[in-house]
């Protein structure tokens, strides 16, 4: 095996969407942003709509188009970044369902698409994207003339479920929303966790999905094997890598594997990271370089020919803390690796 491996459940990844599905008061739509957390945004969404997801949700108006080519028409396609200038042309042909971030955005879509489907966004509080309760006040009796296809807001801090700016968070959603006929949506995947207060109608996971933590019950969703090139013994006294940063305290078999910074494995993580061979774990030592990265084999009886760094022994969030960093950061990190992508179980 020449390349890195990086293998896609796409059984678990449906698996881990039911699950939250069920556990949403209403439906669950599927969040694939980011080239579906760097998954792979096509075989992501189809393995999604075939379990019966029918709302999926992006960032961009471009991720939207790329969505709808691989998905077809009938399921709606929410773009959290609203309509921004120039999108129109995009929104109109892969027939995106922008959510509108202010009276601007509103403006620009109904005077670019009259009559066009279009979705608001509320700020309750993260003071990130949407319409402030002003802005609201001031176009929501045109906006809800019109019928919306969603109204929503997002939480700042549903990965705690216990923090006060959640039901802050609540209480301002619904004094925006209580009465309104168009269906709403607050909760992502730590919502649906939270209290069916948080549902709504619709609610929005991504991380949950992909196998990360707020999700502690998901099925882990990604495994990473990395191709060991060459396996060294390493005398008492000698360094590894970059810096000497890893000196021999006794001898060592060190393993140099292919992959680092370049393929998203994050440097920072080397002094607290083991890989991983039939269970037996295999610490990293010394630096991670953009290439490669020299493992200690040293309890293995044989040298192996890979060695997994994400898997059923280590998940996303192990990496995540290593890194000092979250799942998502780890996930989307990925997307830009030099691996082959493979994907089993739709
Ligand atoms: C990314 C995002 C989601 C999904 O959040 P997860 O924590 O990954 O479940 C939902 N809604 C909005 C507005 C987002 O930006």
């Amino acid at each position: 095996m020449a390349e890195a491996e990086l293998h896609i459940d796409l059984g678990a990844l449906v698996a881990n969407w039911r699950a939250l599905s069920d556990r949403s008061a209403g439906e669950a739509g599927a969040v694939v942003k980011a080239d579906a957390y760097g998954l792979g945004l096509a075989p992501v969404a189809q393995a999604l709509a075939e379990a019966g997801a029918r709302r999926f949700f992006v960032a961009l108006a471009e991720e939207g188009a790329a969505l709808r080519a691989a998905l077809g028409a009938g399921p709606e396609i929410f773009v959290f970044g609203g309509h921004m200038a120039g999108d129109a042309g995009l929104i109109r042909d892969a027939a995106l369902v922008p959510l509108l971030n202010s009276p601007e955005q509103m403006a620009r879509h109904l005077e670019a698409a009259p009559g066009a489907p279009f979705g608001i966004q509320l700020d309750s509080g993260m003071n990130r994207l949407g319409m402030e309760p002003a802005d609201w006040a001031a176009v929501k009796g045109r906006a809800l003339d019109l019928g919306p296809r969603l109204v929503m807001s997002h939480l700042a801090c549903a990965d705690e479920s216990g923090h006060p700016m959640n039901a802050r968070q609540l209480a301002t959603f619904r004094q925006m929303t209580d009465g309104i006929e168009a269906p709403r949506s607050l909760g992502a995947t730590g919502g649906v966790l939270m209290d069916p207060a948080y549902h709504f109608d619709l609610t929005r996971p991504g991380i949950g999905v992909y196998g990360g933590l707020p999700f502690a019950e998901a099925r882990p969703v990604v495994t990473l094997r990395l191709p060991v090139i060459q396996t060294r013994q390493v005398a008492v006294g000698e360094s590894v890598g970059y810096g000497m940063a890893w000196i021999a305290q006794e001898p060592t078999r060190i393993a140099t594997v292919s992959g680092g910074y370049g393929d998203g494995l994050i440097r920072a993580m080397a002094p607290r990271l083991s890989f991983h061979h039939a269970g037996t774990p295999c610490p990293v030592r010394g630096r991670i370089s953009m290439d490669l990265i020299g493992v200690d084999v040293t309890a293995l009886p044989e040298p192996p020919e890979t060695l997994e760094l994400l898997g059923a022994h280590q998940r996303v969030d192990d990496l995540a803390e290593a890194a000092g960093t979250i799942g998502y950061e780890i996930l989307t990190s990925l997307a830009n690796g030099r691996y082959a992508r493979r994907y089993s179980g739709a």
